[in-house]
């Protein structure tokens, strides 16, 4: 085991700490210099992490922005009012005895987090299924990865991933299936296209949308939605029929006749080119590519997880890499990555519904026994499979959960079905959330609130997509009264009589959790952690990233490997009980919902480059406010035509449950009938973009992961007459907080959108007046000059011009610097507001206050334009600007302006500046 000096500098008031980012399942090395005086946190790669060897994405950098204390949850609430720990604790303890002696344990559910530190994860899952006695826990990695967990668990006997990271580097063909790496996992993005730079490796990339990530492909299978599970059926009988297969590595295997069987109906390249939608030529350059080459590594995501048949298309991969031997050795085999930082952590302690700790089964009765006896509890652990994520909603509607405990996650947002999930949470007897944000959409249900720490405050370890366990470190003192999520529950557990929960540290929880991972574990359990279990204080405060098999054994030290399923044939071993693996017979079913005449079109979600899950912690950060500030839809232009809606025009999306509103962008990329919206925007940030309550909890069979990917919808243009732009300073935005939410309540208005930008905030609202429509106005103004009046202490002042055409314009000063700006005009005729927002904190002289209210600097001033290299800040403008200058590639612009060059996340928008220019 080898430690690190986690405090290696200290640079006068400056120190230096080691870190992992807070966001992808990437894993990202950080170091963290955090000034002691000021509390501010500077964000840089680490360069000795092995997952980034010192990059880092948007979102990574930006890191140190989303520390500011005004959304933070710092006390707990009981029903609203704030009370002591000790009450809130007490009250909590005895209200959930009170529903656990009426109703029985299973009335009581864990809504936990690939957020959650390990150490957190593992006293959630004892504390539920070891001492409540229901496997009612289940974490919200339900939703991105558990497909991915069911399918190894199908082929392996157990959920190992049997990849890492350098396998990017030594692999020949590298295949990107649904996921968009680019803005997803940016980070290895960029290491992929570094090593293909370099070594000319080639790169498909298999998914409906045209993103960012095929910048780099060989070439791009735009396949139908959810045609994945065929185009892999069809691989495995061109594989089979060519002559393809490792009869060698398949004397490992078991089913293969059953799995060839079950690709019959995909026996020709024209099939699988009429089912999947793409050209033979394509599919044929697709399957001989994988075919002849060696070093194939396959990497999956949501795209392929988040479907009602998941399970089926994880397996139908893997069944092509079994049946080719393509696994085990460097530079091979299927790579599911994980969407969260610590998925993977969550998947080790069994956060699922259906998982044990430690990757020990909850059908075997042995295993069941084994962990009692570890835990050393009274209670039998239930064999029962608990309420899953999707299954929640019902659960609590129909009062089978009548307490539910949700940690770190914003279901009301995230959960198909939101709003049924929100209907549920209001007829619970308790509903619990810890989070470190008010800004939760879920905290609003809460009778009690727990204040929980957040990323900078909290200490322990988490697991990334390769099996590397890293410390996550404490770098401020908690805000407030924020507690960590694990002292939270250990406290909850003795008070509800539980022994076994006096940690003192959250080393003692990793020491536990370590030592069980070795617990007459003889080999059959592929996670093993036990060479961690007796590690002292100091060595976990020092530990090093290090990846999973670490055993405590000597004899088995020497089968420590950064990858399973290789070495010497005969010594290959899976985790079934004949040490087989299992190809599966896979019957591709096509997405549960169907199209229709009322719903024509397709909408499939997922992320964006610059924002994270619900936007509680990314939407404090201004730069990574600026790269897309409101909720939009892309649309295929033929589409947008076809429905009368107009690039940037608001629009609606209906899907037979509910209606979003949010804005039209037009894109090529989209095949035609099918609409992506992004899963971020959350009721603090949007009126009505939250995505999740279009999508029905349709769930796949094996593995009960939702179906995000394909709801069919209809799209209709929303007219507006005027618009009302508003920038305040963040101090302007919370006094005036009341006056904004009128504002944006009036009937009249159709939409708003805000966003957090440097030093103000922003929020645009569209409105529908029918007449007289700068008097819409007029009750904000005069409540405003109302404010400003009375408050003597002030030195505030008020400028108002209008102008023709219903324009109006106003702004408030303070001595010289700008505390609010209005902008109100009919629909289309608002200047941008870039540099408008630039001008917050800064001195405004007399003489530029005309400017302010024109939103255009006056001459000699630049407009950079909207923000595209979020990393160093470098606006659309700019860029047009150096590349008219004559610099015609993404690097010679990133030697001139630095941008593109940190994250890479922007080179794609950069290229399409260059070819617009000619
Ligand atoms: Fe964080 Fe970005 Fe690295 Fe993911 S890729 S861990 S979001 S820095």
């Amino acid at each position: 085991m080898t430690t690190v000096a986690v405090k290696d500098i200290t640079e006068g008031k400056l120190e230096r700490i080691k870190t992992t980012c807070a966001y992808c399942g990437v894993g990202c090395g950080i170091v963290a210099n955090v000034d002691r005086v000021t509390g501010e946190i500077g964000i840089e790669g680490d360069q000795e992490h092995p997952a980034n060897f010192g990059r880092l994405c948007s979102k990574g950098s930006a890191l140190g922005e989303t520390l500011a204390l005004d959304q933070r949850a710092l006390h707990p609430t009981v029903d609203k009012l704030r009370v002591s720990w000790d009450h809130a604790l007490d009250f909590t303890a005895s209200k959930l005895s009170k529903i656990i002696e009426t109703y029985g344990a299973d009335a009581v559910m864990f809504y936990v987090s690939g957020q959650l530190l390990t150490e957190d994860y593992y006293v959630a899952n004892k504390l539920m299924k070891g001492f409540i006695g229901s496997n009612n826990i289940d974490s919200n990695s339900r939703l991105c990865m558990s497909s991915a967990v069911a399918g190894y668990l199908r082929a392996f006997g157990s959920d190992t991933v049997p990849t890492c990271y350098e396998d990017i580097e030594s692999s020949d063909l590298f295949i990107i299936v649904g996921s968009n790496m680019a803005w997803c996992h940016p980070v290895l993005f960029q290491r992929l296209k570094a090593a293909k730079e370099q070594d000319g490796k080639k790169v498909v990339v298999i998914d409906p949308r045209q993103t960012d990530s095929c910048a780099i492909a060989d070439y791009h299978l735009a396949i139908k939605p959810g045609t994945d599970a065929a185009l892999f059926n069809g691989l495995l009988a061109y594989l089979d029929r060519e002559g393809f297969s490792d009869a060698s590595y398949l004397g490992n295997c078991d089913g293969v006749d059953a799995a060839l069987n079950a690709v019959q109906a995909f026996d020709s390249i024209k099939k699988v080119a009429d089912y999947c939608e793409i050209s033979e030529g394509l599919i044929e350059r697709f399957f001989e590519d994988f075919a002849k080459t060696r070093k194939t590594v396959s990497f999956y995501s949501m795209g392929v997880n988040q479907s009602s048949s998941g399970t089926d298309k994880v397996n139908a991969l893997i069944n092509c890499h079994l049946f080719t031997g393509k696994i085990g050795y460097s530079g091979a085999g299927p790579f599911s990555i994980t969407g969260q930082p610590n998925a993977m952590g969550g998947r080790e302690v069994g956060a699922l519904a259906n998982l044990l700790a430690s990757h020990l089964s909850l059908s075997s009765k042995d295993d069941r026994k084994l962990l009692q006896k570890y835990w050393q509890t009274e209670k039998t652990i239930s064999p029962h499979v608990g309420v899953k994520a999707a299954e929640a909603a019902k659960a609590m509607q129909s009062g089978k959960i009548k307490a539910i405990w949700i940690m770190a996650t914003n279901p009301v947002v995230s959960l198909p079905e939101a709003d049924e999930f929100a209907k549920g949470l209001a007829m619970c007897e308790l509903v619990i959330v810890s989070d470190c944000s008010k800004q939760s959409d879920t905290a609003q249900y809460a009778n009690v609130f727990f204040p929980a720490q957040g990323w900078s405050e909290k200490s322990g370890t988490v697991t990334n997509s390769e099996r590397r366990i890293s410390r996550q470190r404490r770098l401020l003192e908690p805000a407030g009264e924020a507690k960590a999520d694990w002292w939270i529950m250990k406290e909850l557990a003795q008070r509800l009589g539980y022994e076994g929960f006096d940690y003192v540290r959250e080393s003692d929880i990793f020491q536990e959790h370590a030592r069980l991972s070795g617990f007459e574990n003889d080999g059959a359990r592929s996670f093993d952690i036990s060479g961690l279990a007796d590690i002292s204080q100091r060595q976990y405060d020092d530990l090093a990233p290090i990846q999973w098999p670490i055993f405590a054994r000597e004899d088995q030290t020497d089968k420590s490997s950064a990858r399973f399923f290789g070495g010497q044939l005969e010594a290959v071993r899976f985790y079934h009980n004949n040490k087989k693996a299992r190809l599966i017979p896979i019957q591709p079913r096509l997405p549960q919902s169907k199209k229709s005449r009322r719903f024509p079109l397709v909408l499939n979600t997922g992320r964006i480059r610059d924002q994270w899950h619900t936007m509680t912690r990314t939407g404090m950060s201004p730069r990574l406010n600026q790269h897309l500030a409101e909720p939009f839809a892309l649309v295929h232009p033929e589409d947008l035509k076809r429905y009368d809606i107009n690039a940037d025009q608001l629009m609606t999306v209906r899907s037979n449950r509910e209606t979003i509103t949010v804005r039209a962008v037009s894109s090529e990329g989209q095949r035609l009938g099918e609409v992506f919206v992004p899963m971020h925007w959350n009721n603090s940030f949007s009126s009505n973009a939250r995505v999740g309550k279009l999508i029905a909890a349709n769930v796949c069979p094996v593995s009960s992961q939702p179906e995000f990917k394909y709801t069919p919808i209809a799209v209709a243009p929303v007219k507006i007459s005027h618009s009302f732009c508003l920038l305040a300073s963040i101090d302007a935005w919370q006094q005036y907080s009341s006056l904004i939410d009128r504002a944006k309540q009036s009937s009249e208005q159709i939409y708003w959108a805000q966003a957090r930008q440097a030093g103000a905030y922003e929020c645009l609202m569209e409105l529908d007046i029918k007449e007289q429509a700068s008097i819409w106005l007029e009750p904000f103004l005069q409540r405003l000059k109302q404010s400003i009046n009375e408050d003597s202490s002030s030195h505030l002042s008020f400028t108002k011009v209008s102008l023709a055409n219903d324009t109006l314009r106003f702004a408030v000063f303070s001595h010289d610097e700008l505390v609010m700006v209005g902008l109100f005009g009919k629909h289309d005729s608002l200047p941008k507001t870039s540099w408008l927002r630039e001008q917050f904190g800064r001195k405004i002289e007399f003489s530029q206050r005309a400017a302010i209210l024109a939103a255009q600097p006056s001459e000699g001033v630049e407009d950079v334009g909207q923000i595209v290299c979020a990393c160093f800040t470098v606006g659309e403008k700019t860029l047009q600007k150096v590349i008219e200058d004559g610099c015609q590639t993404a690097d010679a612009v990133g030697e001139r302006l630095k941008a593109g060059t940190n994250c890479g996340s922007c080179i794609p928008h950069i290229n399409k500046l260059i070819a617009a220019a000619g």
